[in-house]
């Protein structure tokens, strides 16, 4: 058996705290997780980095992208386009390390379809109010683009029931705990166990 990672796919509402908690969790800069960089055609925010936050492109760029079969999967989301790369997301399995994916249901929709062993999370706010309220405090969207967003999130909240996994984003620190335990649970599979294992395996059942 090849090592191999684990692809964890995490959608939310816009402003239910996914980047935050993906950060988070990228703290320390493990070296056996990745948070996979997607390409957008939106304009960068206040200290977004080109190839940290986003790799931004113009519209014909995407295109090109798209025709050239470079994405994963790719959405329309909020008028903008955004996409996963393929051989990033591939390379960085194939060598036993563990990927994030910060997209929308869309996006997680053909991830499942594509591999159904990947794991679906979806963090929800605690509260139509609250959601309202971290887009605002956020500071980083125009008014214009959070009414949109927030009307949005009930179409968007509607698809968790597509994933594996959901967490209550009210406390920042429990929720982060709930998230670590879903990756740690993942790692403890008998598949997961299988690989990290192998050769102790191979000792244990030898006659
Ligand atoms: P956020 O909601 O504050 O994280 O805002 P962003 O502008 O960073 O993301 C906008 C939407 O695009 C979110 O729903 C993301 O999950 C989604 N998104 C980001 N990257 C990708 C991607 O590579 N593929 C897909 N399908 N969706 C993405
Ligand atoms: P997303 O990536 O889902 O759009 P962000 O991670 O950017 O969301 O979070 C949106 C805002 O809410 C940020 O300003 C973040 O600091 C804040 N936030 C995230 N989680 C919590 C929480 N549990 N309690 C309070 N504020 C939070
Ligand atoms: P933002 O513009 O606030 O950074 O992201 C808006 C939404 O786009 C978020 O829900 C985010 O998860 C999603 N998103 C970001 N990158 C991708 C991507 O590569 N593919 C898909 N499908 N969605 C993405």
């Amino acid at each position: 058996m090849s090592i191999r990672g684990n692809l964890f796919i995490v959608s939310a509402p816009s402003g239910a705290g996914k980047s935050s908690l993906i950060s988070a969790l990228l703290k320390d800069k493990p070296c056996d997780m990745q948070v996979s960089v997607s390409h957008t055609t939106r304009q960068p925010r206040p200290g977004e980095v080109n190839g940290q936050h986003y790799h931004f492109v113009s519209v014909e760029e995407f295109k090109a992208l798209i025709a050239a079969n470079a994405f994963f999967e790719w959405a329309e989301v909020f008028g903008n386009y955004y996409g996963t790369s393929r051989t990033v997301i591939e390379q960085t399995l194939a060598k036993g390390i563990d990927v994030f994916l910060d997209i929308d249901w869309q996006g997680g929709e053909q991830v499942k379809k594509l591999m159904p062993e990947a794991v679906g999370i979806f963090i929800l706010p605690p509260s139509k109010s609250e959601l309202a309220r971290r887009l605002t405090g956020r500071g980083q969207d125009s008014q214009e683009v959070i009414d949109s967003r927030m009307a949005q999130a009930v179409s968007e909240m509607s698809h968790y029931t597509q994933y594996d996994f959901v967490i209550v984003n009210d406390d920042f620190d429990t929720a982060l705990v709930d998230l670590q335990a879903i990756i740690r649970s993942q790692r403890l599979t008998c598949a997961s166990q299988s690989y990290t294992h192998n050769g102790m395996l191979v000792d244990l059942l030898a006659n």
